[in-house]
């Protein structure tokens, strides 16, 4: 049997890392097997326009690697992938349940089923329809219809007894049948509902393993008895646990956004996140640029494997304290047994942990790569980007070590090599430049500088000292100074290496330009 998984969104115009951390495990399953992932666009109910409100899942999955074999925009043998280009088969799939007598026509108008509501409320039982209206054969049919009533199609739910599955994160489950509604599959307009056209669709697209999110296991015994009714063959179900809030059991929601700020790390990532996408331009609005969505992390400059890896661990692992795994290691690794069914807590500091990892990991000519784009966004290297600033980002790189986490943390470490004067921030002009004694002490330094040989970062620490000795004074106090005044700010990569990159004529002229704001 060749396992085929699928991710089956709804085009909702963003895509939660609930949806990835279930898109993920399903490739990974498929791929592990050597089967097929299938995309299927469960747009059955969508009212909005479907093309944009799909692209960001469709750009999502790609940037994160997660590349399907069967779906939108690469076809497959079971196309059309589109929900709601399939209703054929869903409304044939209706009128095979009504012929078998899995399903009937009900003639109920909705206040009479209110009614009966009601009054199972008031008897303190769970409502289970009296089917008074239900039409099992023509002759009653007509005669409802001769009262002027419509008839939606519903299903014929076994009463008694339960359906077992063997759910592969959750174990056995099972599931009585007098709790099931007598669901309807059909409206009166002759359009099916999900259910049935999720089934049929899992069905026609030879879906063999449905790997999915847990809020659906209460969709299960419908979806099995409408399965078992056709004559199907059940999908082998593995429900994953809930992607939680931080430190919580509670569904991670977009909305909340305003609880998860008060978690000092969740804020940490969201704040160094809204910093870069200012200054490229991206639209901050918590609506679509927020952790809980994947468009985040691509635009601030995160690393897509990355991302992957944190999202495996949500609710699976491997050996309970391997926490860093490559695309294929993931692959190799995975298995549906492994997966943990209580719900698996979204932890911002463990996905920081993951993605500083895998960016130590890097070559300085793969965060080249990654981290020059961001500067042509922020309009500070021309497009395409000239030799000399490309080599003066690769030294800004190689100077900056491990301090940069995400690609986007370039733009505050190259940002002053790539312009004629640097924005001195005023904060820092005031804590480190109109200090008593700071102007005689750069001015000291710059003599040096003048005749500093080679200007490379030994030298030119050798050179402060001296100043620092003959001052008497701390070697910070001289530091913290030039750092203000050829960079206009406090962080940035070591000073020596930002004076060499800079060059003599470069910073000997910055220093210049600082001084007049000096104490
Ligand atoms: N379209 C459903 C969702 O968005 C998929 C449900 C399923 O995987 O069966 O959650």
């Amino acid at each position: 049997m060749t396992v085929r998984t699928r991710f089956a969104p709804s085009p909702t115009g963003y895509l939660h890392i609930g949806g990835v951390r279930t898109a993920l495990f399903n490739w990974l399953f498929a791929r592990q097997h050597g089967g097929q992932f299938i995309l299927r666009i469960d747009d059955t109910d969508a009212e909005r326009n479907i093309d944009s409100a799909l692209q960001p899942i469709l750009d999502g999955l790609t940037w994160l690697g997660i590349d399907w074999d069967e779906g939108p925009g690469v076809g497959g043998p079971h196309a059309p992938y589109h929900q709601s280009q399939r209703a054929a088969g869903h409304k044939a799939a209706a009128a095979t349940l009504l012929a078998s007598g899995h399903a009937y026509r009900d003639f109920a108008r909705p206040e009479e089923l209110d009614e009966e509501r009601k009054a199972a409320q008031a008897a303190g039982k769970p409502f289970l329809y009296s089917r008074r209206f239900a039409a099992f054969d023509d002759e009653t049919a007509r005669r409802f219809e001769a009262e002027g009533r419509q008839s939606v199609v519903r299903l014929k739910m076994p009463r008694e007894g339960s359906l077992v599955i063997d759910d592969k994160v959750r174990g056995r489950v099972e599931f009585a049948w007098e709790r099931e509604q007598d669901h309807v599959i059909q409206r009166a307009d002759g359009s099916c509902l999900y259910h049935l056209a999720s089934v049929v669709d899992d069905h026609d697209l030879a879906i063999t393993h449905v790997i999915r999110a847990e809020e659906h296991l209460s969709n299960t015994p419908r979806q099995a008895f409408i399965a078992l009714s056709l004559g199907y063959e059940l999908p082998t179900y593995a429900h994953l646990p809930l992607v939680a809030e931080p430190g919580s059991r509670t569904k991670l929601s977009k909305r909340k956004l305003a609880q998860y700020l008060k978690n000092a790390d969740f804020k940490q990532i969201m704040e160094h996140g809204q910093r870069i996408a200012e200054r490229v331009g991206v639209t901050a609005d918590a609506d679509t640029f927020n952790p809980v969505i994947v468009d985040f992390y691509r635009e601030v400059g995160y690393l897509p494997w990355a991302i992957d890896n944190y999202m495996a661990l949500l609710g699976w692992s491997y050996d309970d304290k391997t926490e860093f795994f490559s695309r294929d290691e993931l692959v190799r690794h995975f298995t549906l047994e492994r997966i943990n069914s209580s719900p698996a807590s979204f932890d911002p500091k463990k996905l920081w942990a993951v993605q500083d990892h895998s960016m130590t990991a890097l070559s300085t000519d793969e965060k080249l790569a990654l981290m020059l784009p961001f500067l042509v966004k922020a309009k500070l290297v021309a497009d395409p980007p000239p030799a000399a600033a490309v080599a003066t980002v690769r030294k800004v790189i190689e100077a900056s070590g491990d301090r940069l986490k995400v690609a986007g943390d370039i733009l505050a470490y190259a940002d002053f090599f790539l312009v004629e004067e640097p924005v001195l921030d005023e904060g820092a002009v005031k804590q480190r430049l109109a200090k008593p004694g700071a102007g005689d002490l750069l001015r000291a330094y710059a003599r040096a500088l003048e005749t500093a040989e080679p200007f490379e970062p030994a030298a030119l620490e050798a050179a402060l000292k001296g100043v620092v000795e003959a001052a008497g004074v701390k070697v910070g106090d001289l530091v913290h100074a030039v750092r203000v005044a050829v960079t206009g700010k406090t962080v940035g990569p070591g000073l020596y290496d930002c004076l060499a990159i800079l060059g003599r004529e470069q910073s000997l002229a910055r220093i210049a330009r600082a001084l007049p704001r000096c104490g």
